[in-house]
């Protein structure tokens, strides 16, 4: 069951939804890989930068290529996150 606990304004005619499951941003964390690329870490979810396109860089589950896990963020580059469906099928 989606609990929405946070919306956020990042600009006037923007409002954000973020979408968790039963944690905060606090729990987010920033380290990087064994091969030295960038992952978050959120509640012992693992997400890979995946692509950066414009201001927007987006992160996948690691999970996903081998269990199509669909848990998705979405930051800007400064890691403000501007969207978070941290709901994941394993
Ligand atoms: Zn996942």
């Amino acid at each position: 069951m989606l609990e929405l606990i946070h919306v956020i304004s990042l600009h006037k005619e923007c409002v954000v939804v973020l979408y968790l499951t039963s944690m905060t941003l606090s729990d987010m964390t920033m380290t990087t890989s064994i091969r030295g690329n960038p992952i978050i870490v959120i509640a012992g979810y693992r997400f890979n930068r995946h692509r950066i396109r414009g201001v927007k860089t987006y992160w996948k589950c690691s999970t996903h290529l081998q269990r199509g896990c669909r848990a998705v963020i979405h930051t800007l580059a400064d890691m403000t996150v501007i969207k978070c469906i941290n709901i994941h099928n394993h």
